[in-house]
Parts: C-alpha cells; structure tokens; sequence
C-alpha cells in the first residue's frame, strides 16, 4: 500500500493513506523516489522528514514505505569513505551525477563489487552469539576490520568460510536451536538512532592523550568519556577539533561535519584527506570516517548524521577498538532539529527549540562509554564523544551551550579574547573543567608519578591567584606588589606562555606527549620553588631572578624535539640552581 502527499512544507511532508507503515519507517517520496523518514504518525497520515530538496514535490505525489528505520550499512568499506548524513557515499555519487547530488540517486553506502579477503578465526561447530568475532579483514594498512556475529544471532556454527568475498557474499551459516539456518555475510546492518548492545558499561580511568598540554594535563578527557567545546565564531574550534582527530591515541575517528557556515564542510573535505597520522605516517582517513553535510543538502539530512555517526562508532567499539567521534558542530544539528520542530507545529521550547532538545543532546552523548563487549571474550572498547558548540555571539547563556553543559563532563570553553591575544589553544582555564580528574588519578599517579597531579593542582592554582592579583594591579599598579607576588605573576605568565599556548602549526610544538607535559611543568614549578626559596631568604631582587639564562631557556623549551627532551630539561634544572645560587652570592645559599 502506497500513500499520497497532502501537503509540503520544505522538508516537512504530510501524507495519507500509510495506515500500514510505523514511525521511523524510511519512505520513497515522489518520482524521484526521495528518501525521507516518518517522524509522527496519527491515524494514517505521517509527517515526513526528507531528507533531500523537495522543490518541485505537490500533493497527490506517491510515498512508498520501506518498512525499515532509518539504518546504516556497516562491514569493511566504511574506513576513508566520506558520507553524507543519511550514509550516502559522496565520492561515488559525485563520480555519477557530478558535484551537485542529484536527487534520489541511491548507491549503497558499501561498495558491494570490491572483494575483501576474509581470514576466520573460528571453526565450524563452534557455538555462537551475537558479537562473537568470525574472522577478520584487512581493511586498511592501519586497521583490522574484526567481523562480528550480528547482536541477537545464536546457535551453532555449521559452516564459514576464507577467501575474498563481497560485503553480501555469505561467509557462514549459523544452525539457531530452533534448527533454523541463517546465512551470515560480513555486512550488518543497524537502525541509527537505537544504541548498540554491549555487555556492560564501566567508568572510565584512561585518559585519551591528545598531545595538547592544555587538555590532557589541565582539563583531561578519560577514553569512554564526554566533552564539548564551545566557543564563538574564529576562536579555534576547528583547529582544536582537527589536533583532537589528528592526535588522539584512538584506534578510529567518526568526524561528523553537521555543515558549519557556508562552504567550511567543503574545507573539511578537501583538509582531511591530505593529513597525514602522524603517529603511523599514512593518511588519517585510513582510521577515519567522514560524515560530511555540505551546504548544498537540506538541514534535514544534518539531524540524522550525528546518529548516523555514532552507530558506525558504535559498531567500531564492538571489535573493542577505542573510537572517537567528533561532532562539529551540535548547535548546526540542533538547528536543523528547531527547523523540524517548527514546521511540525509542535510547542516551542526556550528560543525556539523544541522542549525535547537536552534529552535529544543526552541520547547521543549517552551512547559514548567505556564498554565490555558482546561476544563473551571480555574484550572491551570505548567510545569518546566530542561535540562542538557554536553559540550564536559566543554567549554559552543560550540552551544548546546550557543543555551541552548539563551533560558533558569536560568543557574546554573557548575564549575569544584568548584568540585575540593570539594565545592558542584559546581554552579559558578559569572556566573550563574536567570531572574525570578524580577517575584518572590512580592512572596519573601509577604512570607519571604522584608529582603530576600535584603538579598540575599546583600549576591551577597559580594561575587563578594571577587572576585575583591582576585585579589589584589594576587597582594599585605593578609596582606595589610584594615579591612573592610579582613572582606568582611571573610564574603564571611562563605557565600560559611556555606550558598553555601551543602552535598548532608549528611541528615540534603541535604534539607533546605526557611525559613531556609532565616534565616541563615540573620544571617551571621548579623554577618557582628556587625562586621562592631566594625571596624567602629575603633576595628580593626579582627583576634579576626573572632574567637569569635558565629562564629564557624555559621559554622556549617545549620546542625541544621529543628525543632530546630529557636531557634538555635537566640540563635547565641544573643551571637554574646554580644560577639562582649565583645571583644570591654573598647572601646565604639555597
Ligand atoms: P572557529 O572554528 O572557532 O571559527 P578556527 O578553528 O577556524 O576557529 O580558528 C581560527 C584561527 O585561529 C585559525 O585559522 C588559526 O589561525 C588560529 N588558531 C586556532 N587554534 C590555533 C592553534 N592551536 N595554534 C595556532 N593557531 C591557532
């Protein structure tokens, strides 16, 4: 049974005569077989969202049901492909219709010529449930593509097979206790917007290392775990979000790009595959997959890439590879959402938004988490979750930012009169905050030694009491500080300056593993110490404390490459002492 269209508005279609389809059943609309998905039904008329131009679309026009959800494709294929919000592959249409997609085209999102060899990894007999890993891919030279039994599949393992197949080739036949026998092919298929099961959920306790000094030693993010980052037009969001997809120590990246202003998906497009990982030295799309709205699709098709996204995340983490999945931005999505709602009539919540917009926001975070996986071999994966924010002026008053801020446990909030003063990363430190700091600590303490933590509280609160001391020098000057003031001043400033700011386009500066972080904060901290131990012994000739050599060579230490860091840094302490114990000669030494 078919139904008709009553009504268009935009992407919003009104049709009867569905009484036999559901709500979140994919539709065909039209001649042009326009994809489109049920959002509400009453009685046997659907409100339909579609996901492609409608123009030209009129009352009395077919809409066929495909009596499926909204679902991605998922089995080799996946990695280095680019796709659109409801997983269309864009290279291969763009190869077919040119650069503009034309509407209704329908290629499936996995190619279903190319041959992958697949390697199983259990014998016929073997009993089976869902999650269990068959056999293996190589799909990239950086990735092992694990083949899993589809969730929910259980019996007896009658047959599989090796050699090179197509996605839908079937690879083994699994006997159900019932004596039902059912065909398994390396493709699964999956509906977006339910979750995928896993065994059990645990807390997270690794941090994710991004190689960016400001996140993972101030405001670190545990692997498993939630942050976003909000901030205004211009103030480093994308270049934090690339170092976040570029760096990170994950297996696999989802970059969703839920079409930012104007042509800046098409930045990402072109950007993306010519990075390089810096940490294999091969392309970064060989562990990565584009979800990419450009502005030439409807907002329609945004609302659907971030659940498109995180399931072809989540099916990532079931092999128990750590994943992330970075969403720029959440305010672009939940516009689309407010344009959706609007033209359903539905009651406005605050600014417009419908009042469903924070459980929404929940429902994707909620997907991320450290997980054990199906399949009974107690394998685990995780899954980080990183959504941009972009409030409109960059006020964070606004109920994306506010609902984002409810659910995230870091925020790394984005300052743009830190962007101004050119101090990048911009990341407020007197605003932003982790509450996974508790949860790593037995992981701090156990790797880097009790000293980083305490290092890093220490390095905290230094640069909040620059804050309150700065407002006194405005009140009175410079000049009437004490020495241990203008020396917690100082040393605040060689924190922002020589620990904080980071170029991300400077090579040597644009990654520091944590031991570095670790040891040059410690040195700065040490250069405090002494010269707090000086003021104490009543030196107080700051002024030369502040231009000793060692200083100057702190200044431009996170430019030392990794392999020399060591040695240089001690180098550094050992001066320092001696030329502190210089400066205090004839005085009482340290
Ligand atoms: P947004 O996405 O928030 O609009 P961008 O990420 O495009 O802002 O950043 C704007 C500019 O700020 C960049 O073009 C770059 O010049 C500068 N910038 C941001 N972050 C850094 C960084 N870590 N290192 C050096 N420059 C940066």
């Amino acid at each position: 049974m078919s139904g008709k269209v009553v009504k268009v508005s935009g992407p919003l279609v009104v049709a009867t005569g569905l009484a036999d389809a559901d709500m979140s059943d994919v539709v065909r609309v039209g001649e042009q077989k326009l994809i489109g998905e049920i959002l509400t039904m009453t009685g046997d008329s659907a409100s339909i969202q579609v996901y492609e131009e409608t123009s030209g679309l009129g009352p009395g026009a077919v809409v066929e049901t495909t009596g499926a959800p909204l679902s991605v494709e998922l089995g080799p294929g996946l990695l280095e492909n680019i796709y659109d919000g409801i997983q269309r592959p864009l290279t291969e249409i763009r190869a077919l219709t040119g650069h503009t997609i034309a509407r209704g085209v329908s290629v499936p999102a996995l190619n279903r010529e190319r041959e992958w060899y697949f390697t199983p990894v259990v014998e016929a007999g073997a009993e089976i449930t869902g999650g269990v890993i068959l056999g293996e891919v190589q799909e990239t030279t950086a990735i092992l593509h694990r083949i899993m039994a589809p969730p929910g599949l259980t019996g007896t393992l009658k047959e599989i097979r090796s050699g090179l197949f197509k996605v839908t080739d079937v690879i083994a036949r699994v006997e159900t206790p019932a004596g039902e026998t059912v065909p398994v092919t390396m493709m699964q298929k999956w509906p977006v917007r339910v979750s995928r099961p896993y065994r059990r959920k645990f807390t997270p306790s690794v941090p994710l290392c991004s190689g960016q000094r400001v996140i993972d030693t101030m405001f670190p993010l545990a692997k498993g775990g939630t942050a976003a980052v909000p901030g205004p037009f211009g103030s480093g969001k994308t270049v934090v979000q690339h170092q976040l997809a570029k760096w990170s120590d994950v297996d696999i990246v989802v970059y969703i790009g839920c079409g930012e202003r104007g042509n800046e998906m098409t930045d990402v497009l072109m950007e993306f595959p010519e990075l390089i990982d810096p940490h294999t030295g091969e392309p970064l799309m060989k562990r990565t997959v584009l979800i990419a709205n450009t502005s030439d699709m409807p907002v329609a098709a945004r609302e659907a890439s971030i659940y498109t996204g995180i399931t072809i995340a989540e099916y990532f983490r079931d092999m128990g590879y750590d994943v992330a999945v970075i969403a720029d931005s959440t305010s672009r999505w939940a516009e689309a959402l407010r344009e959706m709602s609007g033209r359903l009539e539905e009651m406005p919540g605050e600014e417009g938004y419908p009042a469903y917009l924070a459980s929404r926001l929940a429902q994707f975070y909620e997907r991320a988490g450290c997980v054990e996986c199906l399949g009974g071999d107690g394998r685990r994966g995780s899954l980080t979750a990183i959504g941009a924010v972009s409030p409109p002026g960059g006020d964070t008053s606004e109920p994306v930012s506010q609902a984002t801020m409810r659910i995230v446990k870091v925020f790394w909030g984005l300052d743009s009169s830190l962007a101004y003063a050119r101090h990048f990363p911009a990341i407020n430190w007197l605003n932003s905050y982790s509450l996974y700091l508790d949860g790593l600590r037995p992981h701090f303490d156990q790797t880097y030694g009790r000293d980083f933590f305490a290092n890093r509280d220490r390095a905290m609160a230094l640069l909040q009491e620059e804050a309150e001391l700065q407002e006194i020098v405005k009140l009175v000057g410079q000049d009437s500080l004490s020495a241990p003031d203008r020396l917690t001043l100082e040393a605040a400033k060689m924190l922002r300056e020589d620990f904080l700011q980071q170029n991300a386009f400077v090579e040597l500066d644009a990654y520091s593993s944590y031991e570095k972080q670790a040891k040059l904060l410690s040195v700065i901290l040490r250069y405090y110490d002494l010269c707090s131990a000086a003021i104490g012994k009543g030196y107080d000739d700051t002024l030369s404390l502040f231009s000793i050599g060692a200083r100057e060579r702190i200044g431009r230490a996170k430019m030392v490459p990794p392999e020399e860091y060591e040695a240089a840094y001690d180098l550094i302490l050992r001066e320092m002492e001696l030329q502190i114990n210089d400066l205090m000669k004839g005085g009482e030494e340290l």
